[in-house]
């Protein structure tokens, strides 16, 4: 049986979370805000550095954060799934940038990969070429189970 002091102190680390959680929602320390399909995705200046955090919202909500925090799903995953649900016009959504794709020749393509690589090298781990890829907490732990179930 819960004890008043036991619930109160659940009561204090919920609150804390919260209050954690509020300080990041649809605040200038969430950036490059974008909507792929299923997937929205932003960079978070976290009070250690800058995080990469992504959710797919079908997927059982799939997530993946490059933040070192102890909590799982992180106060980042939280604050960005709140944001695109109290400002989703503040995210770029990828079908518009799409229908502006559509319309460049095949060296203009070229060319703009080109430019997003030259901006970012581990877009390449997207075509498949190795050592570029960015390591995520999520893959992190994948690594794990596969060990575990090898
Ligand atoms: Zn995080």
């Amino acid at each position: 049986m819960k004890t008043k002091a036991r619930r109160d102190a659940k009561k204090d680390r919920q609150n804390t979370m919260a209050d954690r959680i509020a300080e990041y929602v649809n605040s200038p320390r969430i950036t490059h805000r974008l909507k792929i399909g299923r997937i929205i995705s932003c960079r978070i200046q976290g009070n250690y550095g800058d995080y990469r955090t992504q959710i797919d919202m079908k997927d059982n909500k799939k997530i993946t954060c490059t933040c070192p925090s102890d909590y799982w799903p992180c106060k980042h995953a939280f604050a960005l799934a709140k944001t695109y649900e109290i400002a989703p016009e503040t995210f770029v959504d990828f079908n518009d940038v799409i229908k502006n794709l559509k319309k460049k020749t095949k060296t203009g393509l070229l060319n703009i990969i080109r430019n997003m690589i030259l901006r970012s090298s581990e877009s390449l781990a997207a075509l498949g070429i190795k050592g570029f890829e960015e390591e995520t907490r999520e893959e992190a732990e994948e690594d794990e189970t596969v060990d575990k179930f090898d």
